[in-house]
């Protein structure tokens, strides 16, 4: 039955996961412990800003506590409300069964426009914020700890840890209490580009599948590949650009608030980037073709669309007309239900968002346990491992100058064999490892099971199988 109405975005959460439980044999009530938010928080606080009182409303939503602490960003914008928290909570406890971060799903958001606030009134009312969830709780390094997201960033995350601090001055733990920190503030290097690396990663795993390429009608590699970007904030941005420049793709598109700029030779990701932080959005960007109209570039014709922005621009409004074979979810639920059914029916391959964006909330595992471990990944082995590369290398010298002409090492060798992973190369090879794992895990239901026809429902199986184990493991 094709969808005439457009469900809400936890509905369309919901709808997903009910075709995935549907196909599975879980017992008789478990379907619905696991599909139900276990708690939603809402709080209204008051801060005093330009001579008056101003009330704010925020949420923390915990979808569920299988595992303990659970993760999840925290969004600020004008559009924040308790449906779009629980299905992103909702989101969070599958995309990190799926990814196996140890951790259960919660999400945060605030209802404001940060823009139009000073950075110290931004202070002020963040810290009110963590004031409040910290008091219940809802901020915790054992039990629930926050990170980016839509609209916030390494400041923010700084904020909220030195409050949490002050609140809990004896806690040996308490820079756990928080990911996507600065780091001088006790966070990961790599950690601000994850979710585009992971992204980059994602594609990159994908295309090292030839069937699943040849599903969704390419073929070949990232080289060449065009793309379209919709969002240049810090998902898009990274993705965008790892993708042109270590990966060869061309980004044709590029889709903001203020319209879209399109080149078919492809943009300078960079230097849209620049213009955006300069001038506030694409407008009058000089070296491209702008559509006042920008949604309407997500229907052009590309080989990759990525939405990297808000949830449910992908609709029934415009999903029969959207021509890309391959898409990529780096947002949070920017494809509906009934969008969904309708790309399925087309053919379209969807890589879905609970893993396609999973890289931001993979690091923040890695930041999380560096700060329960009290050290920087690789200060123990970095140099040791280099010593013994050093005997490696002293050897291949020796039969280097035995063989003479016959034989030399190659120029580059010795500097490269010689490097020791730092804290930013363990970070990538730990998300890269992950991206491809998951990835194998999904495409083998994927292609393993008859009556398993996409990647999403594929996803959903692995993560809800996973939540399932963990509560049968307590006994639940
Ligand atoms: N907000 C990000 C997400 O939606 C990151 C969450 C995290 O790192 O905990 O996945």
């Amino acid at each position: 039955m094709t969808r005439t109405t457009e469900p809400s975005f936890r509905e369309s959460v919901d709808l997903m996961f009910n075709r995935a439980a549907a196909l599975m044999d879980l017992p008789p009530g478990l379907e619905e412990k696991i599909r139900v938010c276990n708690a939603t928080y809402t709080v209204r606080f008051g801060v005093r800003l330009r001579g008056q009182m101003h009330t704010f409303v925020g949420y923390r939503s915990v979808h569920s506590e299988h595992m303990e602490p659970v993760k999840g960003g925290i969004r600020f914008a004008t559009a924040v409300n308790q449906d779009e928290v629980e299905a992103l909570a909702a989101l969070m406890t599958y995309k990190c069964a799926l990814v196996e971060a140890p951790f259960g799903g919660s999400k945060g958001g605030l209802c404001i426009d940060p823009r139009e606030y000073e950075e110290y009134e931004m202070e002020q009312i963040t810290r009110r914020f963590a004031y409040e969830l910290a008091k219940r709780d809802l901020i915790n390094p054992s039990q629930n700890v926050p990170a980016p997201d839509m609209g916030t960033g390494e400041r923010e995350m700084a904020w909220i840890a030195d409050q949490y601090a002050r609140m809990n001055t004896t806690d040996i733990n308490s820079r756990a209490c928080v990911t996507g920190k600065p780091l001088n503030a006790g966070g990961i290097a790599g950690r601000v580009e994850a979710t585009g690396r992971g992204v980059q990663y994602a594609l990159r795993e994908f295309f090292r599948h030839p069937k699943d390429v040849a599903a969704a009608g390419l073929e070949g590699s990232l080289d060449g590949k065009r793309v379209i970007v919709q969002g240049l904030g810090n998902v898009g941005y990274h993705a965008a650009k790892f993708l042109s420049e270590e990966d060869g793709s061309k980004i044709i598109g590029i889709i903001e608030r203020d319209g879209a700029l399109f080149d078919t030779d492809g943009l300078d990701v960079e230097a849209v980037r620049q213009w955006i932080v300069k001038h506030g959005g694409v407008t009058g960007f000089p070296d491209a073709t702008h559509v006042p109209d920008g949604g309407t570039v997500l229907e052009e014709e590309c080989d990759i669309l990525v939405p990297a922005a808000l949830e449910g621009v992908i609709n029934l409004s415009n999903a029969d007309r959207v021509k890309a074979p391959l898409i990529i979810e780096a947002a949070n639920g920017p494809v509906t239900a009934g969008a969904d059914e309708i790309l399925r029916k087309k053919g379209t391959v969807i890589i879905p968002d609970m893993y396609a964006n999973a890289g931001g909330v993979t690091v923040s595992y890695f930041e999380w346990v560096k700060n329960l471990s009290h050290i920087r990944f690789g200060r123990m082995q970095r140099r040791q491992e280099e010593a013994r590369h050093e005997l490696i290398v002293s050897e291949l010298q020796r039969l280097d100058r035995y063989l003479g002409d016959a034989w030399s090492m190659s120029p580059n060798f010795k500097a490269q064999y010689l490097r020791g992973a730092g804290e930013l190369e363990l970070v990538r090879s730990g998300l890269d490892d992950t991206m491809r794992i998951a990835y194998q895990s999904m495409a083998e239901v994927w292609h393993d099971r008859s009556d398993v026809g996409d990647l999403r429902t594929a996803a959903y199986i692995v993560a809800i199988d996973k939540v399932a184990k963990s509560y049968r493991a307590k006994g639940l």
